[in-house]
């Protein structure tokens, strides 16, 4: 058993200073000042008085075997490993394949979310790549969401972008319409994660296909909103007809400079439009390539994305942004929770899973991490290794 004591929790609701009691990996009670008075069980106490304790964070969008390609094979990115998802905070992680559906596959994937999960955090996977029609495991990517425990949805399905597979509006419905009916018949989300391009029709397809169609507008998250300022705008128009949006953390300072919409801002901006704060997301994009392309279509430079970015820009919107720790949180807590329905997650409650973070209360730096109970990370340093790290 685990005890944090003292520390001031957000869940992401502010609830005050409260002990916590971790057992069996879940979350067994929250009140004022627990005491255990037995001897014989072990337990573990955790001193969190100088701490802001808020729920493990969730990555909805992560290349967790690589990505990237765009270059030649030499630029092809390399699989992630534990300790860079547990010592950003995050306790739990949504793996897509990316561009390249052809070198990366989907059983690559699943087992690489089982191994994460063997080595102590959550792990899900969006069936398919940029790919239509998409490259599932089993003959459709229904299938694969009823059939598979580890699938949630659909994704990552590029449109408007040179490198998708150019769908149309028609094949783009079916796709949908595929994971809606996967997830009612499976009890999970079935949600279709959607790669945005910046190309010049934006999220028009998107808006098309809900107006035209009975697929409820929550069943698609488009991703990379934040990539240029036009995306950005319309992105506001989106989710004002009740549409999720989800920003990028990882970003190149080159593309900053131009048009890009740094998530922390971009936060804000969305809230100051009238977006509700429940209909926002936060992922990484992380092992992701992040190619920089001049006008031509042409190549010209390569980064990758990161872990470390996803909390990164969750701080600064509460430091150089201005906004309460209770309300930029969810963007990375309660918000994929519910968006992706992992109902034992994003929250701090009794009978969810233990997956929490401990901030510096002054800083708000990584303190201590706990993935379903264990401590993965003490001191802002990893305790818990991978089996290769
Ligand atoms: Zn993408």
């Amino acid at each position: 058993m685990l005890l944090i004591k003292g520390g001031t929790i957000y869940s992401p609701e502010k609830l005050g200073i409260k002990d916590i009691i971790i057992a069996g990996g879940k979350i067994e009670a929250i009140a004022d000042d627990i005491n255990i008075g037995m001897s014989n069980i072990s337990l573990d106490v955790i001193d969190a008085s100088s701490h802001i304790v808020v729920p493990g964070f969730i990555d909805s969008h992560v290349h967790l075997i690589g990505g990237g390609g765009e270059g030649g094979y030499s630029t092809r990115t390399p699989e992630i490993q534990l300790t860079q998802i547990t010592t950003s905070g995050i306790t739990t992680v949504v793996g897509c394949l990316g561009t390249d559906g052809v070198t990366r596959s989907m059983a690559s994937l699943i087992a690489k979310a089982r191994a994460l999960e063997e080595e102590g955090i959550s792990a899900y996977c969006y069936t398919g790549s940029y790919d239509v029609p998409v490259r599932s495991l089993m003959k459709t990517p229904k299938e694969d969401i009823i059939m598979i425990d580890k699938i949630i949805g659909i994704g990552e399905i590029a449109i408007v972008d040179h490198r998708s597979s150019q769908p149309t509006i028609e094949a783009l419905k079916g796709i949908i319409a595929d994971a809606r009916v996967g997830g009612i018949l499976s009890g999970k989300a079935g949600i279709v994660n959607i790669h945005m391009g910046d190309g010049e029709r934006l999220l028009s397809d998107l808006i098309e296909i809900i107006n035209t169609t009975e697929l409820p507008i929550t069943q698609i998250i488009p991703t990379h909103t934040n990539r240029s300022l036009r995306l950005f705008d319309n992105s506001i128009e989106f989710a004002l007809m009740g549409g999720y949006v989800d920003l990028t953390t990882s970003s190149d300072p080159q593309h900053l400079d131009e048009d890009e919409v740094k998530a922390s801002t971009g936060l804000k901006r969305l809230l100051e439009a009238g977006v509700k704060i429940d209909l926002i997301g936060f992922s990484s994009d992380a092992q992701g390539s992040l190619p920089i392309f001049n006008n031509k279509r042409e190549l010209v430079g390569l980064g990758i994305g990161s872990t470390k970015s996803l909390f990164r820009e969750v701080r600064d919107a509460i430091l150089q942004e201005g906004l309460r720790i209770e309300e930029a949180i969810k963007v990375i807590t309660s918000n994929p929770a519910r968006m992706l329905k992992l109902s034992k997650k994003g929250i701090i409650d009794r009978g969810m899973d233990g997956d929490l973070v401990l901030l510096k209360s002054d800083t708000l730096e990584i303190d201590t991490v706990i993935a379903m109970g264990k401590v993965m990370v003490e001191k802002g340093r990893p305790v818990v290794k991978g089996t290769f790290e």
